[in-house]
């Protein structure tokens, strides 16, 4: 397997007594989009500024594209979550002076701004002042900036925060397209449906520490209620709630919701089969990524149970 792209070790910083990033340790991979969740003041941003070699950590060690975050420093792209381009200066200058910071020369520092204003749909706006331009006209010209001299790592901080829904679906867009071009994205965001949408691997931050980490699809699973979810009519989803192993029930009309003991959805279908009962849909459940944060965060366990409620 190739290096991964990201590597923070035993990460750990403090502001005077408190811990803001607690012996944090997680991997990003070439290519992928990785999301980086967590409850308002879980860290999330601190972590990100020691990648970006703006805070240096306590403890522990980042390595960004095999190299430290200073020397990898031109080849990382960032939207930080505090907007704010130099309000007075004109979009598109603004936008050749952050590229040529990044290494760009002059020439290819324009024609990257020119041919990026036009992507996010600002190409009428680019000798406007910044400051004359709506606050989500002006995330989208920040998010060209951050992408703008072709970045292998861009972090993105709050890509959708305030942005309309056509703009979240070009933002969407172009993260796919960057991502399709071998580019590597760490996502930073509260919408646990656009996160579920674009991410393959998470790490969720509690108070500095990691609580949940890797593939979206096996966290989904693993947290999935043994449940089926079955629509058809009324009268035939009555009968259904008296199938061996079914151990609650709860309809609404004409959707049922089985929640099952020691039998799988497999063995619920055999018998609806069996017995010869028209249904509409069939549908093991599943769980938002939103009950999982949530869940996790307030330390309530996939049963139910709180955590350390025992103790
Ligand atoms: P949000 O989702 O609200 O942006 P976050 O996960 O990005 O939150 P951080 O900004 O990393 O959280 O903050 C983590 C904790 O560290 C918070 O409790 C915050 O108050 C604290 N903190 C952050 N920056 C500083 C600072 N410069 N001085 C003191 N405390 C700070």
């Amino acid at each position: 397997m190739s290096q991964p792209v990201l590597e923070v070790d035993h990460l750990r910083k403090t502001y005077g007594d408190f811990v803001a990033v607690d012996d944090l340790t997680f991997r990003v991979q070439s290519g992928e989009i990785f999301g980086l969740l967590g409850p308002n003041g879980a860290g999330k941003t601190t972590t990100i500024r020691m990648i970006m070699d703006i805070f240096i950590p306590d403890a522990g060690t980042v390595s960004v594209l095999g190299a430290t975050p200073r020397q990898a420093r031109l080849r990382v792209g960032y939207l930080p979550e505090e907007r704010g381009l130099y309000r007075d200066l004109k979009v598109k200058e603004t936008l050749v002076y952050l590229a040529q910071l990044k290494g760009m020369d002059k020439d290819a520092a324009t024609r990257s701004a020119e041919a990026w204003l036009d992507r996010v749909g600002l190409a009428d706006w680019a000798d406007k002042r910044v400051k004359d331009l709506s606050r989500g006209m002006q995330q989208k010209a920040q998010f060209a900036s951050a992408v703008m001299h072709e970045p292998d790592l861009l972090i993105l901080d709050e890509p959708f925060q305030g942005l309309d829904p056509v703009n979240v679906e070009l933002v969407k867009t172009l993260m796919r397209e960057l991502q399709a071009e071998g580019r590597t994205i760490v996502l930073s965001a509260h919408q646990m449906n656009l996160v579920e949408e674009m991410c393959d691997r998470i790490l969720l931050i509690n108070r500095g520490e990691g609580v949940l980490y890797g593939e979206l699809a096996a966290i989904k699973r693993d947290y999935a209620p043994n449940a089926v979810r079955i629509s058809g009519e009324e009268d035939v989803l009555t009968q259904l709630t008296r199938l061996e192993g079914v151990v609650d029930a709860e309809q609404n009309r004409d959707v049922l919701i089985l929640r099952l003991g020691q039998t799988s959805p497999q063995a619920i279908l055999a018998q609806i089969v069996e017995l010869g009962l028209p249904i509409r849909s069939f549908e093991v459940e599943s769980i938002p990524l939103n009950d999982i944060f949530v869940n996790v965060v307030s330390g309530v366990h996939p049963d139910g149970s709180e955590e350390g409620a025992e103790a």
